[in-house]
């Protein structure tokens, strides 16, 4: 197994995530023979760090997490669990809960962290985190009246949380204000992979945190297992080039290029999937040059997007003031797959940043050096977000 420094301690690169352990049916209850067994040879095998929250497997994952890692020497795992803010909110005074926690009787940050402690049999968490820090939980974390962040900061005074972080589906601009607002957080989890590093704008993402010096926990490494199960056509050029290798190891070698990934979370339903995924954390072998280039091959024929480098000419000639790189992103992800980030950001557009207030004079595609047609591209985002609603 690979280790990597993260804040104090050596944890394993393969972190296993609890969100999709085997059940006993399509939503039922964890099958918890089967899902022991995975999360037992995980640990058998070098996997020492273990990633759950608050509502995974509707608050069952916890549970059985800190069941069967408390059978375990304390100090030979690393758990990290997640705040809910994203499904809560603080108006007037008063605590909501939406979502999928929404009709839930409202529990306050501080019954909610104590419960995770209880549920997960632990007086500590080795890594807390805010979960999914994005344009609408934004106004949730950063309140100052309710103290989420203060609160969790007083918890670490305590020793009840050894390191605290954020994972996010937000834009890079919302996790860069984040990281304004307070620059206490010691690590990031991220959806990262070789197809999102574009399409979700996932590079930025990387390098801002890169240039914070903040280590990245990366999420949804195969993209929920897409990435892993390539079209046979669109997986030729992989097989041809690597014939024995799984289409997941590409996905997981694209992800020890990049120095500042710690910790590769894989949720693991089958022992299959988990050896697979063992192997290719053995020893480092990060992608080459050559070999990335077949990746992008593989994106292309996944996704055609619009080829936008981001160079921002066309934003000093829109007298509207579009953010036109940020609407085009939007675009290309949603021309692929709708994701509750790309909902998110899409709700937090507000009127004046909105593509429908384009008013076609063709300024920035005068100016745009890949010959993007800017107007009609912003007439499409803005007919397609108008049939959302
Ligand atoms: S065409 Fe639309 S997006 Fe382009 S500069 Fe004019 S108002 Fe801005
Ligand atoms: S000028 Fe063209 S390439 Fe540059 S940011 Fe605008 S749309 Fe993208």
């Amino acid at each position: 197994m690979i280790y990597q420094q993260l804040g104090d301690v050596k944890v394993s690169q393969l972190g296993m995530g609890n969100m999709r352990l085997p059940t006993t049916g399509e939503g039922g209850a964890i099958d918890q023979a089967r899902a022991r067994a995975i999360l037992e040879h995980a640990y058998e095998n070098g996997v020492n760090y273990f990633d759950t929250a608050y509502r995974y497997h509707g608050g069952q994952s916890e549970l059985f997490v800190g069941r069967v890692l408390n059978e375990l020497p304390r100090d030979s795992w690393y758990l990290a669990s997640k705040m809910p803010g994203h499904m809560m909110r603080y108006d007037h005074g008063r605590l909501s809960f939406v979502g999928y926690l929404a009709g839930e009787k409202v529990r306050t940050v501080e019954e909610i962290f104590q419960e995770q402690l209880e549920k997960c049999q632990v007086d500590y968490f080795d890594f807390y985190l805010l979960h999914n820090v994005c344009e609408t939980s934004y106004d949730f974390y950063t309140n100052e009246d309710l103290g989420v962040v203060d609160y969790l900061l007083e918890q670490k005074r305590k020793g009840r949380i050894r390191h605290l972080g954020f994972s996010s589906h937000g834009r890079p601009e919302t996790i860069e204000r984040f990281l304004n607002w307070r620059d206490c957080f010691e690590f990031a989890q991220i959806q990262l992979n070789y197809l999102d590093w574009s399409l979700q704008q996932a590079k930025e993402k990387y390098d801002l945190l890169t240039r914070r010096n903040i280590p990245v926990v990366v999420m949804e490494p195969c993209r929920g297992g897409r990435l892993a199960n390539l079209d046979d056509k669109i997986a030729a050029p992989l097989k041809q080039a690597r014939p024995e290798a799984s289409l997941a190891s590409w996905a997981f070698r694209f992800l020890q290029a990049l120095p500042n990934v710690k910790v590769v979370l894989s949720g693991m339903t089958t022992m299959e999937q988990l050896t697979d995924n063992l192997k290719n954390f053995l020893v480092p072998c990060p992608m080459q040059a050559q070999e990335a280039k077949l990746l992008e091959t593989v994106v292309s024929a996944l996704v055609s997007q619009v080829p936008c480098t981001g160079c921002r000419y066309c934003c000093e000639e829109c007298p509207q003031g579009l953010d036109i790189p940020r609407l085009i992103a939007l675009y290309n992800e949603m021309s692929y797959e709708p994701t509750p980030g790309l909902n998110a950001a899409l709700g937090a557009l507000t009127d004046k940043q909105h593509p429908a207030n384009c008013v076609g004079c063709g300024a920035c595609k005068r100016i745009c050096p890949q010959g993007i047609d800017i107007p009609a591209l912003m007439q499409s985002l803005a007919q397609a977000i108008a049939k959302r609603s």
